[in-house]
């Protein structure tokens, strides 16, 4: 028999929780629930630029009144950096990452966007990184280093790909929807992983994170598909766990555009603010008394 799921639903204070989280929640939550699971919720605020505490505040208020309970402590990645800190210095050690110094806009704002979880439009990733600074020798290195240069640590795609595939033979994971699939990084190409002010990203933090809390089912939107590949050579570097994978659709309006943090009107406190019950917007993210079934 398989054992009950340990699930998680992870936010990032970033904005209030719109009706897209809603669904992502309660379709973790009934996860967990109809098969004995359990369900946690962590508090994703590396990116410590754009968190505010009363988002924070907000995603326990709006999850309590839609019905949800999570266990206690609730993890707060903040209050992690030095385990995301120890992770990056082993992959730095075995040549796993390079310093990046490229400067140019786009790449800078990649930089920045390092530590939130890049959501994406399946199949339309954007361009990648094009691997310039992978190719600098050890004393052109030493010289940006000497000059104080900004950078950022990538990981080398390809030899990290190749060194996990060794390590442990094969690099699959099921995705409940999809089955079995083989990972790939030549989809997000050389992510950024940490940086010096934030010793983390997203793609590290929550790999290990799920691998610390025992979470055995991870549950997100479909759009973060293309993460789970790096997540997956990430959990053969570190000696990690793979939990089962379950990339739910994503909930969209009725134009068809998926919610978003900008949609003011579609936050949970928003419809709360206009009336509606715990139960009205349950029903809106799909997960009425009658449909409760994840779609
Ligand atoms: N914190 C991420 C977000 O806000 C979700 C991370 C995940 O579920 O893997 O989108």
């Amino acid at each position: 028999m398989t054992r009950p799921p340990t699930t998680r639903f992870a936010p990032s204070p970033t904005g209030y929780l719109h009706l897209g989280h809603a669904y992502s929640a309660l379709f973790t939550f009934a996860m967990a629930r109809e098969t004995g699971g359990r369900f946690l919720l962590r508090i994703e605020d590396i990116d410590t630029s754009r968190i505010k505490a009363d988002y924070e505040d907000a995603i326990f208020e709006d999850l309590a009144w839609l019905g949800l309970e999570w266990e206690e402590p609730v993890r707060r990645q903040s209050d992690h950096f030095d385990e995301y800190q120890k992770a990056l210095d082993g992959l730095l050690e075995q040549g796993f990452l390079y310093p990046c110094f490229c400067s140019r806009r786009d790449i800078r704002a990649e930089i920045l966007n390092a530590g939130a979880a890049p959501h994406d439009t399946p199949g339309q990733e954007g361009p990648l990184y094009p691997g310039t600074c992978r190719h600098l020798s050890d004393s052109e290195r030493q010289g940006r280093h000497d000059e104080n240069t900004p950078f950022a640590l990538r990981l080398d795609s390809a030899k990290a790909f190749d060194a996990a595939l060794g390590l442990t033979g094969s690099l699959t994971w099921s995705d409940a929807e999809r089955g079995g699939i083989e990972a790939d990084l030549s989809r997000l190409g050389d992510v950024v992983l940490g940086r010096k002010e934030t010793p983390a990203s997203y793609h590290l933090a929550v790999t290990l994170d799920d691998h610390l809390q025992g979470v055995t089912l991870v549950t997100r939107g479909e759009d973060l598909f293309s993460s789970t590949h790096v997540h997956r050579v990430l959990q053969a570097l570190l000696g990690l766990d793979t939990p089962n994978y379950h990339h739910h659709r994503l909930l969209t309006g009725d134009d068809g555009e998926r919610f978003a943090k900008r949609d003011k009107s579609l936050t949970i406190r928003s419809l709360r603010d206009a009336g509606k019950t715990p139960e009205e917007v349950r029903e809106m993210a799909g997960f009425g008394v009658d449909n409760g079934d994840p779609a």
